[in-house]
């Protein structure tokens, strides 16, 4: 082929081999992982089977399987059999594990093995990091991730009743087709009789499952069964008005190097109860004492943004614009002014609402505040309220919450950051993961692929931030 670029000659004889050294060149980034995978203490993160048998076949080194799956999530192959292969075929993956090349389920009992002490070399990585983090904000997010569970073998309650609607709709429509062709006489609609009741004696059946069912679900804790993966929720996802089957994956990740610093995957559908957990996470792994941590609505909630008080945890939420008045075109909340310092709020029209007497049996931990006689006069009442009086509530650890919109008016950028810092790395984890996301059930296991895809998600980004040699060096000190 003159004039192309020409390949070498299979049979050609090289004068000294090569050697595996020879393809993997020094900015590899399968160097970092030999390097970070070599100085981790597996025995102190609870690794099994770092004492080999004294008889039988000898096993392979837990830093060996190890290898293979961070090379795997490196590279997005996480599947075990698919790391087999590549065992056997992948110069890099040679090279990093010396040629060994176990099989899958040998791979795969590891990864389930080894569950909490995989999650641990995640948090080792981040620990490793510590000295990165100048800064202490934090974004904080939850997304829904694909369970192996497909949606049609989940079932709430919702979902049972419509399918026992639907059966019987079809029994009736039967129903009234072999009405029908009962009034005939003919061998046709004879015909047509005999496979509407086989149909009709099927759907039957159906209804008999789908009432079993409806008891599981009745029995289940949350009402909803998952038959694949018993574990994963049918979660609503925000924006689409669908529904996915699977876990809510919470990250919070460094605003200034994007990098995840804490993650968690529950498999409640709602984030609201999650701003404590994942800051109280995000400042342990930061090893700063005071943190900003940045999320969106889907998080405000009073007793989370409580819990925070006093830790050293600032959190920055919008509230939620949940209002009914403000659908009608009513003066909201924020439209009331509160005065700390002599405890009432001046309205829209200026009146001073004051704080109603509790009642004795008052046990709720808010008060209500009102004018007892300006309301009756008020030339802004349409715009305020239909009832005789406006009353404005306020929880007793609201001045938590007032300090918390203090904080999110000094940061206006608050939103935009926490958009930029967290929303990406769910976009990247996502491509990598492909259509299926997880590809192991139960929570447990889920969380241990989560780890391993975190971990890989960090470690590119410092090789990014870095550079091989120079996060190699890092490592060894
Ligand atoms: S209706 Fe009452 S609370 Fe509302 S603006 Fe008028 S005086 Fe103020």
């Amino acid at each position: 082929m003159h004039r192309f670029i020409d390949g070498e000659d299979r049979m050609q004889q090289a004068l000294l081999p090569h050697s595996l050294e020879d393809y993997v060149d020094g900015e590899n980034p399968v160097r970092v992982l030999e390097v970070f995978i070599d100085e981790l203490d597996l025995t102190a993160l609870g690794f099994s089977g770092m004492t080999p048998a004294a008889t039988g076949r000898p096993a392979y080194h837990p830093s060996t399987l190890l290898k293979i799956y961070l090379y795997g999530y490196l590279n997005r192959v996480q599947s075990s059999r698919r790391l087999e292969r590549e065992a056997q075929r992948n110069i890099e993956l040679m090279w990093l594990v010396g040629r060994l090349a176990p099989d899958f389920k040998t791979i795969a009992d590891f990864r389930r093995n080894n569950g909490a002490a995989i999650q641990s070399v995640c948090r080792q990585f981040v620990e490793l990091c510590r000295r990165l983090f100048t800064g202490a904000v934090v974004a904080i997010d939850g997304s829904k991730f694909k369970a192996v569970n497909n949606r049609d073998k989940n079932y709430t309650v919702a979902k049972v009743t419509g399918r026992m609607e639907q059966v019987n709709a079809s029994i009736a429509r039967y129903l009234r087709a072999l009405d029908q062709a009962d009034r005939e006489e003919s061998d046709i609609a004879e015909a047509k009789s005999g496979r509407l009741k086989e149909k009709i004696a099927g759907l039957r059946r159906q209804m008999q499952a789908v009432k079993a069912m409806e008891q599981r679900v009745q029995d289940a804790p949350d009402q909803q069964v998952s038959l694949t993966d018993p574990d994963a929720r049918s979660m609503a996802t925000s924006g689409k008005g669908t529904a996915t089957v699977g876990y809510n994956v919470q990250i919070a990740v460094d605003a200034e190097h994007h990098l995840i610093v804490a993650h968690e995957v529950t498999n409640q559908g709602y984030d609201r109860h999650q701003l404590a957990p994942m800051a109280f996470k995000a400042q342990h792994a930061t090893g700063c004492q005071q943190i900003t941590a940045l999320a969106d609505r889907g998080y405000f909630n009073g007793d989370q943004v409580l819990s925070c008080e006093g830790t050293g945890v600032a959190p920055v939420v919008p509230k939620t614009l949940t209002s009914s008045g403000t659908k009608r075109g009513l003066f909201t909340r924020q439209d009331f002014i509160y005065d700390a310092e002599h405890d009432h709020y001046t309205c829209p029209a200026g009146a001073k609402l004051t704080k109603a007497k509790r009642r004795a049996d008052h046990t709720e931990d808010f008060d209500f505040y009102r004018h007892l006689s300006a309301c009756f006069t008020c030339p802004l009442k349409s715009r305020c309220t239909p009832t005789k009086l406006r009353r404005i509530k306020r929880w007793e650890n609201e001045d938590v919450l007032d300090r918390m919109q203090d904080r999110l008016d000094r940061m206006p950028e608050a939103m935009g950051v926490r958009r930029q810092t967290v929303e990406h790395p769910f976009g990247t984890l996502k491509a990598w993961m492909g259509a299926t996301h997880f590809l192991t059930r139960t929570l447990d296991k889920v969380r241990t692929e989560m780890s391993l895809h975190v971990l890989a998600y960090n470690l590119k980004r410092m090789i990014r931030i870095f550079g091989v040699g120079p996060l190699m060096a890092a490592i060894r000190t």
